[in-house]
Order: structure tokens, then C-alpha cells, then sequence
């Protein structure tokens, strides 16, 4: 057995954690939690404490953990050869198969597979392909990049500036110039008095067509947006969005990336979102699902038009000149195979679709009374709370308050990881896609009694409106 007390110590003397907050970290303020094991939708840590994960780890795990044919299959990969590079036209078997596997699942017309590690790098890499595109075909000003607010497209210098969250730009010195921002499709939020979800929808394409026009058409050359939006709330699109945002992208020939690393592989239901929404996109970025996370591994997927200009190009400007070491890492790739395996064999898209209805179900039946919940929302396994201080208002609480993070607190002293989202009061849930309705029964059940406990506290208070 670790010593436990040793490791936290090592831990905050040297790791510098993502998103943590690093001077109570590193005074004692804050515990480590050290994970040690994980088997199906549960997580244990080094003192023993077990946790229904509500969230996947970041909405990865989506054959949940203790798959031991993925862990085989990164061993026997790992034995027979553990890296090789793919430049020059390097390859292995496990990155062949998984490519071809991949242009055939995918949504729109595919033709060829970049790899890379992680989400972040993945967009930062469609952006590039999107300027690159533009300067081949002749169009050297047509280089903007459209991103929605409250959008989320992964933290580095380019995919943090077309994230649309502000707390990730403040004292980073982003977002870089050449990004722009349009309208977020929340309805619940953004609706007018007396606006259909169809009216909604359709003012956020003219704001968007507006956006364009003003810019000019010819600087504009891509808007990237997630199918169902994340990170910044997990909130579906409303009816009638994606036909009327592809129509306007269409028109003035600006492709269309879809953010589909956390809706790609079942989570919303569908194996891409782009898949239950009709969008055909032009450039697709993966992640997260594409290996549950058992070993990092992204991808920009590039489609037949955007590629037959890049290879038609070739006499002129050589080489495609971009790549990074591991693109392409042969255990990553032995990983992916092993997981999308299981992800067809067992049907998790239509597994996702089926509990997911009854994650939503339950969520509705618990809380779409409670005087603090506005909304209960989701698709597939994919759902989310908004807390507000007034249902009638649609007030929102004094951030002060942070009655998310304390409700999210309150459901992991009663064992159960669901994520306070980062922007707003909501309890964000992405469980993994095999979780079964009793254990769902058991996520929303912890859910409840963690949002009774602090509605109790916010009446002490006197911050709920009567
Ligand atoms: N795109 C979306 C839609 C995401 O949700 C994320 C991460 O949550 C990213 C990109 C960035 O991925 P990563 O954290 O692997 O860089």
C-alpha cells in the first residue's frame, strides 16, 4: 500500500496542476485526491473512498474503466512495437486500420486522418489546415475563424482563443487576433419574450450572416463550434439551429468545423452529433471518446474538398509541414482500436441513446420542480442543471454564493463526481456510456440529496426567491 500522506506531499511540491488553485494547493488549503483504481462507472482513491464517476474523468471514459481488452491491446502493441513515428510516409498496421476505420464512420465526406494528443492540439491543427487551405486555393485573406460564445475548444494559443470563456483568456494574453465571436444557441438563456425555438434560431444565423457581411466574406474561413455545446453548459442546440447556420456557411463558402471531441463516438446518442443534428462538416476534430481515454490520441479529420486542394498543391509548395513526434503513436492507435471494438460490438451509441432518455427522465422527475433548478437539459448521456436564485426571473445567483461548486462539493462527500461547469451555477453529468439505470438511479439519487442539503443552507440564507 502507498503512503498516502507521502505521495500528497511529493504531489504538492512538484506537480503544477491544470485548473487548480495553485497558492491553497500548495499551503494545505486543498487535499490531493490520489485515484488510484477505477472498474465500470466507479472510481476508488489511495484511502479507500469509492466514487460513482458522473463524469467519465472529462467526459473520455465512455467504456468506463477496467477494460482489460484495451490494456491487452496497448501491451501487445506495446511488446511488438512501442513507437515509430509517421513522417515520410511512416506507418503501422494499428494507425492504418484505425484511419480507414475512421473516414468510413465519420459524418460528411472524409478523406484522410491527422493525428495529435489531445482536443487542444487537434483544433490548433484545423486551423492551420483552414489558413493553409485558403492560401493554396488563392484566397490569402479569408483566414477568420468564427467561434460561438461559452464555446470550448481546449486551452492552447489558437483553440484557447476560439474558446469563448473569458476566465480562460484573462492573464494569458488571448484570445490571438483573427478569431471572432457569434452568438451562443441557449435558449433558455439568449430566448426572446414570445420567440419559438425556430425564431431563436433563425436570429442567431442572420447574426451570424451579419458577422460575415461586416467582416467581409473573403476574410472569413471557418466557424468551428461543438454539435451540442460543453464545457460551457451542456446545453442542446434548439430546433432548426444547424440548418440555418450551415445554410449561411454555405453561402459564403466558410467551412465548417465540428468540435466533436466530446460528442464524437455515442455520447449524444448518435455516433458523431453531427450525425443526429445533419451537419455535414468540412474538417471533424476527435478525441476523448476515440480512446476513452485509455491512452491520449486526437485527430482533425480533413474531408474530400478541403484535401483534394492540399494534394493538388503539391508540386508547388512540397511537403505538408506539419506533424508532431507521437501523431500517429502506435499504442494510441492499438488503444483506439480496442475501444471503438467495444464501442460498436456493444452498440454504446444506442445504449447512450436509450439511457440517456432515462438519465433525462429521472433528472426531470427530480428536479423540475425544485425552486432552485431553472432548467434540466441533456441529450444522450450528456446532461446538465442550472441553478437559479428566481424560476420566474431566471435570476441567476451572486456568483459570490458559488452554489454550484457547492452543490458539485456536497455530491462528492456523498460519493458521486458530477462537475460544477465553469461558467454559471450547473451541475454538469457525462457519465460513462455503460452505466446501467440502477446505477443512474443511484447518480440522481446522490444528486438530490446534494441539492436538498445546500437548498437548506441558501433558505438560511435567504437567498432563494420565496
Ligand atoms: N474541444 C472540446 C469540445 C472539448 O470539450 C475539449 C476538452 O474538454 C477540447 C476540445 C480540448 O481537448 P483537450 O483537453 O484534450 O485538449
Amino acid at each position: 500500500m502507498a503512503n498516502v500522506a507521502e505521495i500528497a506531499e511529493m504531489d504538492r511540491k512538484t506537480v503544477l496542476h491544470p485548473f487548480t488553485y495553485l497558492k491553497d494547493y500548495a499551503s494545505g488549503g486543498i487535499h490531493p485526491t490520489i485515484v488510484e483504481t477505477g472498474k465500470g462507472v466507479r472510481i476508488q482513491d489511495a484511502s479507500g473512498r469509492e466514487y460513482i464517476d458522473g463524469f467519465a474523468g472529462l467526459y473520455c471514459v465512455n467504456i468506463g474503466y477496467g477494460r482489460t481488452e484495451v490494456a491487452e491491446a496497448i501491451a501487445r502493441q506495446a511488446y511488438k512495437l512501442a513507437y515509430y513515428h509517421s513522417y515520410a510516409a511512416h506507418t503501422t498496421e494499428a494507425l492504418a486500420r484505425l484511419s480507414d476505420r475512421l473516414v468510413r464512420m465519420a459524418p460528411g465526406k472524409m478523406s484522410k486522418v491527422f493525428y495529435g494528443l489531445s482536443g487542444s492540439d487537434a483544433n490548433e491543427t484545423q486551423a492551420k489546415i483552414v489558413w493553409y487551405y485558403n492560401n493554396l486555393r488563392g484566397k490569402p485573406q479569408k483566414k477568420k475563424i468564427i467561434a460561438r460564445e461559452r464555446g470550448y475548444h481546449g486551452c492552447s494559443v489558437v483553440s484557447g482563443s476560439m474558446t469563448g470563456l473569458g476566465f480562460y483568456h484573462d492573464h494569458m494574453d488571448l484570445p490571438v487576433s483573427g478569431i471572432l465571436r457569434t452568438g451562443v444557441p441557449h435558449f433558455y438563456r439568449g430566448a426572446h419574450p414570445g420567440e419559438t425555438e425556430e425564431d431563436f434560431s433563425a436570429r442567431r444565423a442572420d447574426e451570424l450572416e451579419a458577422l460575415i457581411l461586416a467582416e467581409g466574406p473573403d476574410t472569413v474561413g471557418a466557424f468551428i463550434a461543438e454539435p451540442v455545446l460543453g464545457t460551457g453548459g451542456i446545453t442542446p442546440p434548439p430546433s432548426g439551429y444547424w440548418p440555418k447556420i450551415q445554410a449561411v456557411l454555405r453561402k459564403y463558402d466558410v467551412l465548417l468545423i465540428a468540435d466533436e471531441v466530446i460528442c464524437g463516438f455515442g455520447r449524444t446518442g448518435a455516433m458523431f452529433g453531427s450525425d443526429l443534428y445533419g451537419i455535414e462538416p468540412d474538417l471533424v476534430t476527435i478525441a476523448k471518446g476515440l480512446t476513452s481515454g485509455y491512452a491520449p490520441l486526437s485527430a482533425s479529420i480533413v474531408s474530400q474538398k478541403v484535401f483534394e486542394v492540399m494534394e493538388e498543391a503539391t508540386p508547388r509548395v512540397g511537403a505538408f509541414s506539419h506533424g508532431y513526434t507521437y501523431s500517429g503513436h502506435p499504442i494510441s492507435a492499438a488503444a483506439a482500436n480496442a475501444v471503438l471494438d467495444i464501442v460498436e460490438r456493444e452498440d454504446l451509441a444506442g445504449q447512450s441513446a436509450r439511457k440517456g432518455d432515462y438519465l433525462l427522465a429521472r433528472l426531470k422527475a427530480e428536479f423540475a420542480q425544485n425552486p432552485i433548478v431553472g432548467e434540466v437539459r441533456g441529450i444522450g448521456m450528456l446532461a446538465a442543471l442550472e441553478f437559479v436564485a428566481d424560476r420566474g426571473t431566471k435570476a441567476s445567483f451572486d456568483p459570490g454564493l458559488k452554489v454550484g461548486a457547492r452543490i458539485s462539493q456536497a455530491a462528492r462527500d456523498r460519493g458521486l463526481i458530477a462537475r460544477a461547469m465553469p461558467h454559471g451555477d450547473i451541475l454538469g453529468f457525462a457519465p460513462p456510456l455503460v452505466m446501467t439505470e440502477a446505477e443512474i438511479d443511484e447518480m440522481v439519487g446522490i444528486a438530490k440529496a446534494a441539492v436538498d442539503s445546500v437548498l437548506v443552507d441558501m433558505d438560511q440564507q435567504g437567498a432563494v426567491a420565496g
